[in-house]
Formats: C-alpha cells, structure tokens, sequence
C-alpha cells in the first residue's frame, strides 16, 4: 500500500508569525475534519500554499515553516506576491468563479492570468511528483488545480489520481464561453475519478466533454485510448457530531457563561417572545444573493405587514476576496440597502435589519443557529452551502424551519426544507409566512428526516466514499488486465507467428489503423501507415487483408495501386493482389429505393448528419451532429428500420456513430471465414475497434488471435489501447 497525498490550494494548518517563532495551527474547516480518516497517520501528505507569500516569510525562518508544517503532515507550496495574484485572485477567482457560477458577465479571459495558473498549476503538480511513488493515491482539490491531473499523469502514467471540485460545473452552453476550456477538460481528464456535488454537476462535465472533446461517453465512463475515467457524484456532509454536541453544550450554559451575543439575542426574544428571528450567514459573494435576499425580505414586508416589529434578519456577511474589485462594489452595495431597508421600516422598538459583517467564531456561530427560528438562505448559486446542513444539525429539539434556494447543491439532499428560487420574491415571501406559521409538529417532522440523513451522510463517509471509489477504479483497472496485451503476451503470439509456416492477418481499418474524421473522406492513410502496411505485405508466406465497411470506390483509390487484398462493404467485395473488386457475396440492392427516402428524412431533421451510398448498403452517418441529439435520433431511426425491414433479408449494424443497412448474409466474420478457407493457414490474427469487428472476433475459429482496440465489451481475446498503440503491435510483425 502506498502513501495518499492531498493537494488543495490552502492546507489544513494556519501559520502564525510573532516574535521571530512559528506556530502552524490545524484548520477547523470542514474539508480538513473529512479528511481527518484519510490524512492521519504517518502513511499521508497534504500538499498546499501556506497562505503566506514569498514576500511575507523572512528567510531565516523559512526551514522552521518547514518543519513546522511536517509536524501536521504538511507540506508547503512557495508562491510569490504575483503567483498569487494571477494564479488566485486573477484566473480562480476572477474567470472560473463568476463563470462556474453562471456570472457570465464577471468573467475575465485574461491571457495573462490563464498563464499564470498554468504556471502555478505545474508548480504544484512538480510538488506532488517530487514526493509520489507509483503506488501512491493522489487527490486533488477544486477548482484552483484542475490543470494538475494531467500534468501528475504525464509523468507518472499509472499512479492513482482522484480529483474532486467542490464548486458546480456549469451547463455547457456557459462553459463553452471559455477560451481555455479544451485544456480545462484535458487537465480534469488525468484522473481517473472525477467527482462532483451533484449529478447536475456531473453531467454538464460529461456532456462538455462529448461536445468539445468529441469522447465517448457510456453511463458515467469516459473512454480514453488507453483508460477509462469515472464521474460520479459526491455530495459533501458536514462533521455532524461536532455541531450537534455543541449544541448540546450549548444548552447547559449558565448565564454566566454565555457569550455577549447570546446574552443580547435572549434579551431581545424576552422583550418580543412571539417575534421570530431569521438567520442567513454566507461569505460576502455575489453568488450568495445577499442583496437580493434584502430585496425579498423587503417585498415580504410590504406584503405582509403583519409581521412588522415581529420579525428580525441577522445577515452576517463574511468577508471575502475584498481585493477583487467586483467583491468591493457588493459590499457597497449591502451596506446601502441594509442602510435604506433600515432607515424606511424601522420604528422606536425595532430595526428589521441586523447586519454585521465579520468572521464570528465557532461559540457564536451555535449561538445564531440555535437561536434562530429560521434559516434562510438564498444563494443565486451553490456548489452545495454548508450553513444549511450546520443549520439543521444544531437543532437537537428539531425545531426550527430551513428555506433553501434550489440552486443550492444542497437542497438536492433537503427536499424537507422549504426550497424555493431565490428570483422569485412573490415564493420567497410566501415561504417566510409558511416558516413562520409552521407548526411546531411539522417543523419537527421534516427535521427528523433531514438529521438522520446529514447525521449519515457525514463529512467523513464523503471522504472515505469517494476514496473507496477512487480505489474500486483501480481494482476494475487491475482486472481489466486479464485482456490486455501485455509485453509477455505479445511475445508469445509473435513465437507462434514465427513459427507458422502460412500467415494470415486481418486488420480492419477506421478506427483501427486510422483514426476518426468528421468527414470520412479525409480518414485516408498517412504515410507511416502505407510504410507499415507495404512491410507486412513484403512479409514472406503472410497474407494481409484490409477488411472494412467502406465503399469499394474509396478503397479502390487508396489501395488498389498497392496491391493490398481487400474486403470491403461488410464483404461484399474482396479484391486479391491487385486485381480489380468481385462480388463475394450475391446481394441484393432493390431495397435501397424503399429506405433512402426514411433516412434523408432522417438527414433533413438532423443537422449534420449525412448519408453515405454504397453499392449494396446505406449508412446514416451522424458523428458531426450534437452527440445527445444524434444518439436520439439514432434509436428513433433504429425503431423505424427494425419494422420496415422485418421482411427483407436486411440488418441494421450500428456502428462508431452510424447506423448501416445492408443485407443481413453480408459480414466480416462471413468473409473472413471463406478467406481462411482459401489457404492452409496455421497462424491467423484479426484486428478491429467496433461492433462491426466482433463478427470477426466470433466466427474466426478458436485458435485465432483476436484483438479487440479499446476497452469495450468484446469476444476478442485481448485488447490492446489505441491506434498508436495497433501501429507498434504491427510493427512487431514485420521486425
Ligand atoms: N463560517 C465560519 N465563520 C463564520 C461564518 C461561517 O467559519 O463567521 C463557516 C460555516 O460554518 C460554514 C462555512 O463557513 O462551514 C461556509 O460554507 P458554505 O458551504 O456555506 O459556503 P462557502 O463559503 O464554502 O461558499
């Protein structure tokens, strides 16, 4: 078992600096208590910015930092004055923040800044490889490394990498906007688990990386050439225990010894017992909706007047990011509507608007939850909002009434709060008469069900959760080698090639030697590819067979003046040494007339799509339409097909991103097999990618050796990675 490592931009321990000495004080932030059962132990090493630039540390004190930071299984990552500014307050908090939170207006693609990150993305990757060894399992934190998957897998192909982001992913129509996003993608795809807060989250990223990266997605699985990646979802908790038992204290203080706050929020519920006190607290952002939230709390006053002098808001804003520029004018912009809201609606005995806007510590923090009737919380936009699981927890009579924004990724999990859309002002005051009104029964009832879930779902089964994922990725990994042509299998099949007195090769061509094109025409062979392929045609008692689904014309063009033998069209051609294409196969074509009208149907409603007419098929090709939408109309043209050909002797083959009808007694396993039965061959091989390949992979007799490019289901025997990969396999033959 190897070591874990945890990368984050910040680590878990606080440096303090007086007098000349050091102290490093452990975070009490929720990621640092989740990770508490994975970074324990002298088996880990988290990996982050100490929160000090170069600037700030005096030199002599520099190795203490060091040791300082070992003692707490830390270790610090130097970023100067300037990294810190283009890496974090410029790329991270300025383009992905407001872009991930759909404030596509705040967004700033600054060339400058994307450098910078990039740079300080690879000082840290440099970091995590410096301390890894192959076995190692590496996790990676949010959104400020996502650049970093990639640049560990580079170096170290085969060590494990989870990646978590803690903020939503959004739709690809916003992420598209980015100009960096294809290399955001590839950073992110290094891992081999990628997980997010929700599901949502999770499938904006799968369905970014179809559109831009073009990749095959199946359920949850990114197929690359040589891996697979998972995307699951993650939902963080919250260290349960921790507010619950606080509370529980809580309650036991005597006057005496309760904080100044509490003292003055019992004086205020002693002078107006039956008002209700309303809490919302979040980091002063603009994703949060505080001024919004102001404006509701407003609107709800006007349309329920009632409730004037019987309801108090404590706001407490967290300072946040206060020298980003965006941050500055929201906080001016808080401070004046609190002023206004204040000045029109207080009277002698009351002022609707408690605002405070600081950090509190943890006592005051259960001294608001537990005092506070309800919670009310807002945000325009969440990656999942803490406050509302900390809210909850700290109510151990359960009462107490939590109203949640939908865009909150929490409010997945919440479903008994009151959610509600935080633009909706007429929902939002509605919902604060319904808290309000909420008997007590029913406050306690949804609670219930809320504690019991959140008591469940905690922090740290989020962290082992995603660990145990991460691992079963690697088992699925190890078990998937059972197929893979590893370096003593390849040896094996070239001793038995060596020996073999006849030889036989059947290499299918997209896919396989070549790779994908939006237009199939411009597929053709390169020339490393003819290079190979005259090589292995020179070799001496070999035969070499290009089988493919392409037209006869296309491969007339490119291979006829080479003199490859070729089967094409599924096998209905085959062309020997040169000569010209006959029919192996007596098919029909008179049906074609009664399927070309559905499938440019087909074409006309599908953008992008195109069909391809061969001799004695038809194929509906649709890789250049948006994948969803192809994959729909693919099924659809399936149903029709499956009832108008039911009395035809036609079959539908779906293959990589096209759907061809042909006549069913045409095949690449058919054609093969008369092939084989032309010579007297003692070593046979067959080669191919897709669904089409597996007719080889089953009627070749037993002793073939069947390899199958890429990690889907197969009959073959083995599978080998990708093309680059197929061209050193063949490369081998010809040594
Ligand atoms: N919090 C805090 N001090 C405060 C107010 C809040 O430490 O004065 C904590 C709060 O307990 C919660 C976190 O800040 O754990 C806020 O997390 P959330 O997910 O709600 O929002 P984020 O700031 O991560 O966007």
């Amino acid at each position: 078992m190897g070591k874990t490592i945890i990368i984050s931009n910040r680590l878990p321990v606080q440096l303090q600096i007086s007098n000349g000495t050091i102290t490093a004080i452990p975070s009490v932030g929720g990621l640092a208590t989740g990770m508490k059962s994975v970074h324990s132990g002298g088996d880990s090493l988290w990996i982050g910015w100490s929160g000090l630039t170069d600037e700030e540390i005096p030199k002599k004190l520099a190795p203490k930092i060091d040791e300082a930071l070992a003692a707490h299984g830390s270790s610090k990552v130097n970023l100067n004055a300037a990294e810190v500014d283009g890496f974090y307050f410029g790329f991270s908090n300025r383009t992905i923040w407001p872009l991930f939170h759909y404030f596509l207006e705040y967004s700033e693609f600054e060339l400058d800044s994307w450098n910078v990150y990039k740079a300080v993305n690879q000082k840290f990757a440099d970091a995590i490889l410096e301390k890894a060894d192959d076995d190692d399992t590496i996790w990676i934190h949010d959104y400020q490394l996502m650049l970093v998957p990639q640049m560990v897998r580079d170096q170290r192909p085969n060590i494990s990498i989870g990646f978590f982001l803690h903020i939503p992913f959004p739709s690809f129509e916003i992420f598209r906007t980015l100009p960096w996003r294809e290399e955001v993608l590839q950073g992110l795809l290094g891992a081999d688990l990628i997980g997010f807060h929700t599901y949502d989250y999770e499938r904006h990223f799968l369905s970014s990386v179809r559109r831009l990266l073009g990749m095959e997605v199946s359920f949850n699985d990114i197929y690359l050439d040589n891996r697979i990646i998972k995307v699951d979802s993650f939902p963080m908790g919250i260290d349960y225990k921790k507010f619950s038992e606080a509370a529980k204290e809580h309650q036991k203080n005597t006057t005496a010894q309760q904080s100044d706050l509490q003292q003055r929020l019992n004086s205020h519920k002693k002078s107006t017992p039956d008002a209700k006190l309303i809490l919302s607290i979040d980091r002063l952002d603009y994703s949060k909706g505080i001024a919004k939230r102001l404006n509701a709390f407003e609107y709800f006053l006007n349309k329920y007047p009632q409730y004037k002098e019987k309801v108090r808001l404590i706001i407490l804003a967290v300072p946040s990011r206060s020298n980003v520029p965006q941050y500055q004018l929201l906080k001016k912009e808080v401070d004046e509507l609190v002023g206004r809201i204040n000045g029109d609606f207080s009277t002698v005995s009351w002022t609707p608007i408690w605002y405070f806007y600081r950090s509190v510590p943890f006592e005051n923090l259960i001294d608001l939850y537990t005092s506070s009737d309800i919670a009310w919380l807002t945000p325009l936009r969440d990656g999942m909002n803490l406050v509302a699981k900390e809210y909850i927890a700290t109510r151990t009579d359960r009462t107490g009434v939590l109203i949640l924004s939908e865009m909150a990724g929490s409010a997945n999990e919440m479903n008994e709060s009151l959610l509600i859309n935080p633009n909706n002002f007429e929902q939002i005051a509605d919902a604060l008469y319904e808290a309000i009104n909420m008997p007590v029964a029913e406050q306690k009832s949804r609670n219930a069900i809320l504690q019991k879930r959140l008591e469940r779902y905690n922090v740290e089964k989020w962290a082992n959760d995603f660990m145990s994922s991460l691992q079963a990725q690697k088992d699925r990994d190890a078990a998937n080698v059972s197929k893979r042509l590893t370096e003593n299998r390849l040896n094996a099949v070239l001793d038995d090639f060596k020996k073999a007195k006849k030889r036989l090769l059947f290499l299918d061509y997209d896919g396989t030697l070549s790779g994908f094109h939006v237009d199939p025409q411009k597929a053709g062979p390169d020339k490393g590819l003819y290079a190979l392929l005259d090589a292995l045609v020179s070799l001496k008692n070999t035969d070499i067979y290009l089988v493919s689904g392409r037209d006869k014309d296309t491969f007339t063009k490119w291979f006829l003046p080479k003199k490859y033998n070729m089967i094409v069209e599924h096998g209905v051609w085959i062309s020997q040494n040169g000569e010209d294409f006959r029919m192996l196969e007596n098919v029909k074509n008179d049906w074609m007339e009664k399927i070309r009208p559905v499938l440019e149907s087909f074409v006309d409603r599908t953008p992008g799509s195109f069909i391809e007419e061969k001799t004695y098929s038809l194929a509906w090709h649709y890789r250049k339409t948006d994948p969803d939408f192809g994959n729909l109309r693919a099924n659809e043209l399936n149903t029709v097909l499956t009832s108008l050909i039911a009395n035809d002797d036609l079959s539908v083959l779906n293959g990589n991103k096209v759907m061809e009808i042909k006549s069913s007694n045409v095949n690449k396993g058919r054609a093969t097999v008369r092939v084989l039965g032309e010579g007297d061959y003692d070593f046979v091989f067959a080669i191919g990618d897709d669904w089409t390949d597996e007719f080889m992979f089953q009627e070749l007799p037993e002793s073939t050796v069947t390899v199958k490019v890429g990690r889907q289901k197969t009959h073959a025997k083995f599978y080998i990675d990708g093309i680059k990969y197929v061209r050193g396999l063949l490369e081998r033959f010809t040594e």
